[in-house]
């Protein structure tokens, strides 16, 4: 599960995000959609301690993440216990970001067993069984320049999952492919929403996708949650104006 509470970030005089709470039960996939610079990759970013919040706390699985209070006091939590909890998280992003000069196998062993301390045969036991899961076993020794922008996709999915994280964040993985590819990685990602209950936080502009792998959508706007709902209601009868704007403008 994750929460935030009265999250604040701004960049200068930005304000992005501007004390946002908002919970997410284990187990649910939940888009957020909203316009270009509403703040939903900052979200992410947070969440992968890629950005910092300036107030407000995030707990995962009721553990504060970044920032615990202390008394009355905000305060910073050493990078050792953070770490703890970040490994619970896994992303995946719009740029696949594989390792180029590491065959498809090594990229997913690599962060099992050295930040997981795997052995290696376990680590490619593993790996191999989620090759099989996104349907890449015959491109285990590859190196990535080598296979499709689908496909590589499906092997950051893949690699991920080696890390058995409780919280899955993706991040615009569809919005770099052909459009004939990305069917192939939306069945990935829908099998992984019905087969586990890992929960996942969706950012994508692609609302098939949100109605299909999702059971709950934010959407978003400078920096508020303004309408949640579940994607058929929000799809067909969103009640807030400005998601009415939204998906006018996009569908
Ligand atoms: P999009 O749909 O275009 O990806 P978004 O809703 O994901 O948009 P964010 O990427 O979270 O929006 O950005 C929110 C705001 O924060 C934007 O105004 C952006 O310019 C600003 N921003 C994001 N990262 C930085 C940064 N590193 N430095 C300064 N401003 C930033």
């Amino acid at each position: 599960a994750i929460q935030f509470q009265g999250v604040v970030k701004r960049f200068g005089d930005n304000v992005v995000l501007d004390g946002l709470d908002f919970t997410v039960a284990q187990g649910d996939r939940v888009t957020l959609i909203g316009p270009s610079g509403s703040g939903k990759t900052t979200i992410l970013r947070l969440l992968m301690t890629l950005e910092e919040a300036n107030d407000g706390l995030i707990y995962i699985d009721g553990d504060p993440y970044t920032h615990e209070m202390r008394g009355d006091k905000r305060v910073a939590i050493p990078d050792k216990r953070r770490s703890l909890v970040r490994r619970r998280v896994g992303m995946v992003f719009q740029q696949f970001n594989l390792f180029p000069n590491m065959t498809v196998l090594e990229n997913i062993i690599e962060a099992p067993i050295h930040v997981l301390g795997k052995s290696k045969a376990e680590a490619i036991a593993i790996a191999e069984e989620l090759l099989d899961k996104v349907g890449l076993s015959d491109k285990r020794d590859e190196r990535p320049n080598k296979l499709s922008g689908g496909q590589q996709q499906r092997v950051a999915i893949a690699r991920a999952l080696a890390m058995e994280p409780e919280i899955l964040l993706l991040d615009e993985v569809t919005s770099a492919l052909d459009p004939e590819l990305v069917a192939d990685v939306l069945g990935v990602l829908r099998n992984i929403a019905e087969t586990t209950d890992i929960t996942m936080l969706i950012v994508t502009h692609e609302m098939q996708f949100a109605r299909e792998v999702s059971n709950r959508v934010l959407m978003f706007d400078k920096g508020k949650i303004i309408e949640e709902a579940d994607p058929e209601t929000i799809f067909t009868s969103p009640a807030h104006e400005r998601t009415q704007e939204f998906l006018r403008a996009i569908l």
